[in-house]
């Protein structure tokens, strides 16, 4: 729009900037409450499963929204009380404690992390323990232990401390039966232990 007082040099106007500076358009957000005509100012989540996504309500639609809004409706007793285990968290991914569980978190085991182009393929591949032939005392030994046959040389100890501590006469009261049952363990230790397993 063209000052009355200008007169174009040339005939034609040919200035880029517009005599008057665009009003900037407000940007009015309207009550995302049916029927609400009031400015929408006020963001609240739009409901439980969809936390990231916002309603914009005036004040007081967002108030009203705000009180019917019951963070646990539609959840099982079971759903709460896992939401509730789970807020101790911070909702954040756990593990169990152990052994095998830090080899998950070490990457070491399975595919914990997103290997799209296969580059950790051959590591991630690695099965748990090379595949071994037992001979049969190794099986008997392994079995009056209660352990599997993959049970690595470090789950072999930790059982055997464990069965130890069980069977001693000072934790039976010098009951024979258990001090037979020891006596079987220790011998099975001992064939484990010699047969090199790791
Ligand atoms: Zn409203």
């Amino acid at each position: 729009m063209a000052r009355p007082g200008y007169k174009p040099r040339f005939g034609k106007d040919m200035r880029i900037k517009p005599d008057v500076a665009r009003a900037p358009v407000k940007q009015v957000r309207v009550c995302d409450s049916k029927g609400c005509a009031g400015e929408g100012n006020f963001r609240v989540p739009a409901s439980r499963d969809k936390i990231n996504e916002h309603l914009w309500f005036c004040l007081e639609h967002a108030r009203a929204h705000n009180e019917h809004w019951d963070y646990f409706n539609g959840m099982s007793e079971a759903e709460i009380e896992a939401f509730r285990v789970d807020a101790v968290t911070g909702h954040r991914p756990t593990w169990p404690l152990g052994r095998r569980a830090a080899r998950m978190r070490n990457g070491h085991d399975g595919h914990p992390y997103d290997d799209r182009y296969g580059v950790f393929a051959d590591v991630a591949e690695k099965p748990r323990a090379p595949e071994r032939r037992l001979l049969r005392p190794q099986i008997v030994a392994l079995d009056t232990l209660g352990l599997e046959a993959s049970a690595t040389l470090l789950e072999i100890k930790a059982r055997y401390k464990e069965l130890v501590k069980r069977f001693h006469p000072d934790a039976n009261g010098g009951d024979r039966g258990a001090e037979e049952r020891l006596k079987q363990v220790i011998k099975a230790y001992g064939v484990l232990r010699a047969s090199g397993l790791t």
